[in-house]
């Protein structure tokens, strides 16, 4: 599923490919529910250059020539390809089509993603927008900010990362993945860290976020790690029954948490941290 690493590799890809183009039509797929909450005729009017790709969190802020806009999200499976003009691309729900004679496809299996077209100066104002709490990319997010984001949270830490609302962009892996570098168990509460624990978790976060970036690489299209036959990069994500890469003593260990799987290692990171 994507998380910020994922969403900020197609933000630049986007980007890259509307270089010095321009978007000359917009064609939907009516009967797909990429478009709810919005109309599919209001995305087929986009037209022309884009101007801004903005990401907060797991969201895609475009904003097109003359005030037009469009929010994306991946939802679990979405991605954009481009491809020449003609390619036939399955699960393809949209695409946009260059002046270059390529086709920039948004291709969701499950359709879980959407493209919600509306004024770019909206774009930030609305809702599920405005409801994110600081993104580590965008914003930062020192010491303080994390303390501020998730300090008065009494969510067990792994949850209380994956909320969107106090922190944009992690997920299932890269709170795992942070937490792990940390060395905090997943269980601890944001209220248990000592002044070290936070500062440790602020660059793990950094480091994590940092990894997935440089791990999705350059090229053009990138691969979800769930994807099968992909190697998984990650230290603990995905690893429950392994041996730990740290201590390469003790087993990975999974358990559920905000019905989500948690991967840990019970030696590196403990239930119960140093005393403050
Ligand atoms: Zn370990």
């Amino acid at each position: 599923m994507p998380e910020l690493p994922e969403v900020e590799f197609a933000r630049r890809a986007l980007e890259r490919w509307f270089e010095g183009r321009r978007l000359v039509r917009a064609v939907a797929d009516g009967k797909a529910r990429t478009f709810r909450g919005g109309e599919a005729p209001a995305f087929e009017r986009l037209h022309g250059r884009l101007e801004r790709a903005d990401r907060r969190g797991k969201y895609l802020l475009l904003a097109f020539e003359g005030g037009q806009g469009l929010l994306a999200h991946l939802g679990m499976t979405g991605k954009f390809l481009r491809r020449p003009a003609g390619e036939a691309v399955r699960w393809s729900r949209a695409r946009l089509e260059l002046d270059s004679g390529e086709a920039v496809h948004f291709r969701d299996p499950r359709l879980f993603g959407f493209l919600r077209a509306m004024p770019a100066a909206s774009l930030a104002s609305d809702r599920a927008v405005a409801a994110l709490g600081p993104d580590p990319l965008v914003d930062g997010l020192t010491v303080a900010q994390l303390k501020a984001a998730l300090g008065a949270s009494r969510q067990p830490l792994k949850v209380a990362l994956m909320d969107q609302g106090r922190l944009a962009g992690l997920g299932n892996i890269h709170a795992a993945e942070a937490l792990f570098r940390a060395r905090l168990h997943p269980a601890r509460t944001p209220g248990s860290l000592s002044a070290s624990e936070w500062t440790a978790l602020q660059r793990a976060i950094h480091a994590s976020l940092r990894f997935g970036l440089s791990s999705a690489g350059d090229g053009e299209e990138m691969d979800y790690v769930e994807e099968p036959g992909a190697p998984n990069p990650f230290r603990v994500y995905g690893r429950a029954g392994a041996r730990c890469v740290r201590c390469k003593a003790a087993t990975v260990k999974a358990f559920t948490q905000g019905g989500r799987t948690t991967h840990f290692c019970p030696h590196c990171q403990p239930a119960r941290g140093k005393r403050k």
